[in-house]
């Protein structure tokens, strides 16, 4: 996608601006790029401020593009949600987590729930839990290891029949958390109608710890719901106990890792999980 390849499409070139000419290139590749499987997982731990203990693991895909190199989601995502990609893409993603944790089961390491992050045009799809059900039969996962984090933006998209189908997961006994909260500018009422687990604190809030009037918030509303809350990007040891002594119940940054390839997390989770 860079600017080596620019040669073979210039005549596009004068008619496209840089990123359309960009997305032009992405949009052929991704087929090819499932097919030559050359995205990967990366996996950051998620901390429990009580035990100190891995409690859940999260996915995040990369894409190792053999020309632009690792490409990161934040370039890619936006495009393979508008494109309809992500299906296909976030069927993948769901396959190999849910693969890989049953994998580090059976190698007997102990044992974390894998989160994987769901795009609102999936939640959409009608064969959203038929296609869960499939890769929890496919991969002997029991679902009670498996979290979906759908963002709150998602969320605030989605119809009423997506209110029905988290229930459904959450019934089979898959936990759900919202990821980016605080952002969306959602009612509260609307949110409360998804019966989640848990809610994500969006890293902006925990940067402004100790001006944390939106952290603080969240967490008081989480505490008087009965929801989990979970505070991501949390990179200094002032904001970790400023958030442990307000009661948050889990954590993740850089201050305790970074995404880690899924051979370093295995490691890590090898030092028996703790912190
Ligand atoms: P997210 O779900 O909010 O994920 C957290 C992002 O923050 C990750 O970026 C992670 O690497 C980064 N991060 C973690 N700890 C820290 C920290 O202490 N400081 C800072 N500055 N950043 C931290 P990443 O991996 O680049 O992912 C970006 C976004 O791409 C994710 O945001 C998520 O929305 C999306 N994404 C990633 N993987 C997937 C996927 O498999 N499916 C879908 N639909 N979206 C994905
Ligand atoms: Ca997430
Ligand atoms: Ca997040
Ligand atoms: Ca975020």
């Amino acid at each position: 996608v860079k600017s080596n390849g620019k040669k073979d499409f210039g005549l596009y070139e004068p008619k496209m601006s840089e990123k359309i000419y960009k997305n032009f290139m992405m949009v052929s590749d991704f087929n090819r790029a499932l097919r030559e499987n050359e995205f990967v997982l990366h996996y950051q731990p998620r901390y429990h401020t009580g035990t100190n203990k891995i409690q859940c693991v999260e996915a995040l895909i990369r894409w190792d593009h053999p020309e632009s190199g690792p490409i990161s989601p934040l370039d890619f995502i936006p495009l393979a949600e508008e494109t309809g990609f992500i299906i296909p893409l976030g069927k993948w993603v769901m396959k190999e987590a849910c693969r890989q944790n049953k994998a580090w089961q059976d190698q007997g390491l102990p044992p974390v729930r894998v989160a994987v992050n769901c795009s609102s045009k999936q939640l959409q799809q009608d064969d959203f839990i038929t296609m869960i059900r499939e890769v929890i039969g496919q991969t002997g996962l029991s679902p009670e290891w498996l979290e979906i984090e759908i963002t709150e933006s998602g969320l605030m998209r989605s119809e009423h029949t997506n209110i029905v189908k988290l229930r459904e997961l959450r019934s089979m006994g898959i936990h759900i958390s919202i990821d980016d909260f605080g952002t969306g500018y959602s009612s509260l009422n609307y949110l409360m109608q998804f019966d989640v687990h848990a809610l994500k604190i969006d890293r902006r809030f925990v940067q402004q710890i100790p001006n944390a009037v939106i952290a603080n918030t969240i967490i008081s509303l989480c505490r008087s719901l009965g929801l989990n809350v979970i505070a991501e990007g949390v990179e200094t040891i002032e904001q970790y106990e400023y958030l442990r002594r307000y009661g948050c119940d889990e954590v993740q940054g850089f201050l305790f890792g970074k995404p880690l390839p899924a051979k370093m997390f295995e490691m890590l989770l090898l030092e028996s999980g703790a912190l």
